[in-house]
């Protein structure tokens, strides 16, 4: 349903993807590995049109600093020319890293602003589903985002996004700051999301453990080059992968 193909990313003479590939197919958790400045947010930023968005504003302001080459091919099309909010509407959501929620608005709030691509039944049902995901948000539906911990954060920058109603769903670290035992609970949470709502799911993480289990399949970023990919099982059983990922 998904698929990038050759794609380059220069920050003026910097490459910052060089060459990557990936598909990810219906209803399937595909995982992008890669430690701090392989690439990951760049990569997210190019699958979700930011990117673009950010060289024509480069474009305009008189530089050509960034430079995009590649293929996004999404359900039958190419939607390498398509902004970001052509994209949000065709279901492409991307979760950002560092979560972006709105500090000054209650955590109701910030779900319900990102129903404007819901039908309000649609936005009621995923209403619904978010917080039987995520218990804890109950129990804090009139708190500010900015007085919320880490973890409730980011069940909340999740949750929106799931009220945009994704059919790709782009996670960038969704677990970064967080202890493991909640990275773990988030990692089940994930799983759920492309059982139950049929979504597809692209997860960008540092923190390879708790993903590595729910994933169909996986690529490590290196220095914006996919040097290694696999389903779990031969990701897991990389020697390479294994000492950088598993301390083995
Ligand atoms: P992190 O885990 O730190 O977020 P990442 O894997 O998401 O890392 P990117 O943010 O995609 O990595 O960065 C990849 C490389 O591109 C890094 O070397 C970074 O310094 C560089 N880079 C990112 N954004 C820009 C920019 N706007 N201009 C120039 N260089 C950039």
């Amino acid at each position: 349903m998904f698929e990038a193909l050759g794609l380059m990313v220069f920050y003026e003479n910097m490459l910052a993807l060089n060459n990557v590939s990936l598909t990810c197919g219906e209803h399937q958790i595909i995982g992008v590995f890669g430690a701090n400045s392989a690439g990951k947010s760049t990569l997210m930023y190019t699958l979700s049109g930011l990117m673009l968005d950010i060289a024509k504003k480069e474009q305009r302001a008189g530089g050509e600093r960034i430079t995009i080459r590649g293929q996004l091919n999404y359900r039958g099309g190419d939607i390498m020319n398509l902004r970001p909010s052509e994209r949000a509407r065709a279901g492409i959501i991307l979760c950002p890293e560092r979560r972006r929620i709105f500090p000054e608005s209650s955590v109701l709030e910030n779900l319900r602003i990102a129903s404007y691509l819901a039908t309000p039944q649609q936005a009621a049902e995923t209403l619904e589903f978010v917080f039987n995901l995520f218990p804890p948000l109950t129990k804090i539906t009139k708190r500010l985002g900015g007085f919320l911990s880490g973890g409730e954060q980011q069940m909340l920058a999740i949750g929106r996004t799931l009220m945009a109603q994704p059919k790709l769903l782009l996670l960038d670290e969704p677990l970064l700051g967080l202890s493991p035992a909640i990275q773990y609970w988030l990692a089940k949470a994930i799983k759920e999301i492309a059982e139950q709502r049929g979504a597809a799911i692209i997860v960008a993480e540092q923190y390879a453990r708790p993903i590595m289990p729910i994933i169909h399949y996986g690529y490590i970023l290196e220095n914006g080059s996919a040097v290694v990919e696999g389903d779990k099982d031969q990701l897991m059983n990389n020697p390479d992968v294994k000492s950088a990922y598993f301390g083995a």
